[in-house]
């Protein structure tokens, strides 16, 4: 089974994204963002996928995590 995964890691597009963004609160305008992420070409760019087996992805969120935990508190922050 194999599963998509983004090689310039998703965690650093969305910092990239909200940083770019950040004159819009993403509590009060995240809809407009939703928007605006639609859009946003990184996040879309078919150049920055790769598939990897389950086993290698697992680990890579794993590896990825223990080396930039804010990344994920970001995007756990802004899923709530
Ligand atoms: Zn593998």
């Amino acid at each position: 089974m194999l599963e998509v995964d983004h090689i310039k890691p998703f965690g650093i597009i969305l910092t990239e994204f909200l940083a770019a963004f950040a004159m819009l609160d993403n509590r009060l305008f995240a809809r407009e963002l939703f928007a605006i992420a639609i859009k946003y070409k990184p996040f879309w760019d078919k150049k920055n996928l790769r598939a990897l087996c389950r086993r290698c992805n697992w680990q890579r969120v794993i590896d990825e995590k223990k080396r930039r935990p804010s990344d994920y508190e970001k995007i756990e922050t802004i899923l709530k």
